[in-house]
């Protein structure tokens, strides 16, 4: 074979692989198998997901039985090398895992099904530090929003009511966000913040609701969804900043940038695209990322008003975070960056940088009960300043 016919054979073999056609036989055998090297369980109200991770991509299968209800996930050219215990996982949904590695090269797990579910699975590359991990997710057919009663007249209840403000805790599950050098976690100090400022909202007559009130990961559409939902007059998302730098600290507060426009600042897009990440680090299954809604979302103009008032409603908080004792200001004025989980058209959205997470001592600062609960409280008397002002123009 001279080299031309050589170049175009090998290709044709890569062409074939990447439109996800089969891969010649000795491309498969030319690597050693892959290996499961941990695996995690995590329970959210409306799913399961069982990650995999793994030291390369795999090929797998999944597929459903009922009577009784389980799902079983085959994977090839792999190899099984965890510890047992790892198996022992058992939640609301899942009520036992089985494990069957005695066919060389293939690892087949069965999960018995507490309850109906539908499943899906798909493989996240590997990103951010992370391994490429293999994603089971269970949904529960009695989570699902459209069948859930409570929240549609809780919706119709709200329609003269009190203010609602829907509280967004960055990250979550699989996606961990910024990790400071002592080792926090910032969906910790998210989640944490969070259900504070969920009592004081509603200790001052406020509704307040969450996007997730445990550790689990909810994708970004869907926490805009859910301030949508709940047909929310605020929404502020939670997040702990990190930078190269480590002495860089303070808080900050974004809204929503004018469509399309790009960050001039450098240190500005790179926290932009690092929490924008947070679909693929957590896990979102790309075949599904196609929203009609957010699609339309992004070409709306009503996005306007809303973007106004989410100004207005950053302005305030920030007024009330600088009373907050030995808490600094990073960005005197609310900055706007397109961030992907402020794009609700009408419900003004503002995102807050409580901190950095990679300066020790506001790490340190962030992990205090007290400090937690002055933010909480500096965040609550904001929103409430903002409703103030917006009730008297
Ligand atoms: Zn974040």
């Amino acid at each position: 074979m001279c080299i031309e016919m050589v170049r175009r054979e090998v290709l044709k073999a890569l062409l074939l692989s990447a439109s996800g056609l089969v891969l010649p036989v000795s491309f498969l055998h030319a690597d050693a198998a892959a290996q499961v090297t941990n695996m995690r369980l995590w329970t959210g109200p409306e799913h399961t997901r069982i990650v995999f991770d793994l030291d390369k991509k795999i090929h797998y299968s999944l597929q459903q039985f009922s009577q009784p209800d389980r799902v079983v996930v085959e994977m090839r050219d792999v190899s099984w090398a965890l510890d047992s215990a790892l198996l022992k996982v058992e939640d609301a949904v899942v009520g036992g895992v089985r494990l069957d590695n005695s066919t060389t090269g293939l690892v087949r797990l069965e999960f018995a099904l507490k309850i109906p579910a539908i499943p899906n699975a798909f493989l996240l590359r590997s990103i951010g530090g992370r391994p490429p991990r293999l994603v089971i997710e269970l949904q529960r057919k009695e989570g699902m929003e459209e069948e859930n009663p409570a929240l549609a007249s809780l919706v119709a209840q709200n329609r003269r009511r009190d203010p609602v403000i829907v509280i967004d805790p960055g990250h979550g599950g699989e996606d961990p966000g910024a990790i400071g050098s002592g080792g926090t976690y910032e969906k910790t100090v998210t989640l944490e913040v969070a259900h504070r400022l969920v009592k004081e909202l509603d200790a001052a007559g406020c509704k307040a609701y969450l996007t997730r009130t445990d550790d689990y990961f909810v994708p970004l559409r869907k926490r805009v969804a859910i301030a949508r939902r709940y047909s929310a007059d605020l929404f502020v998302s939670l997040h702990a900043d990190a930078f190269r730098i480590p002495s860089a600290r303070g808080a900050s507060v974004y809204c929503l940038s004018e469509r399309g426009r790009a960050e001039t600042d450098r240190s500005l897009q790179v926290l932009v695209e690092r929490e924008n990440a947070a679909d693929l680090i957590g896990g979102v299954d790309l075949g599904q990322v196609v929203d009609p809604e957010l699609r339309d979302i992004l070409v709306d103009l009503s996005q306007r008003d809303a973007r106004n008032r989410a100004m207005a409603y950053g302005s305030s908080l920030l007024v009330a975070l600088k009373k907050v004792p030995s808490l600094r200001i990073h960005f005197r004025g609310v900055k706007q960056a397109g961030f992907a989980v402020l794009k609700a058209p009408d419900v003004p959205s503002v995102l807050v940088e409580m901190a950095f997470l990679s300066n020790r001592d506001e790490e340190m600062q962030l992990r205090k009960q007290d400090y937690q609960e002055a933010l909480a409280r500096a965040l609550a008397s904001g929103t409430q300043a903002f409703f103030h002002s917006a009730s008297m123009a």
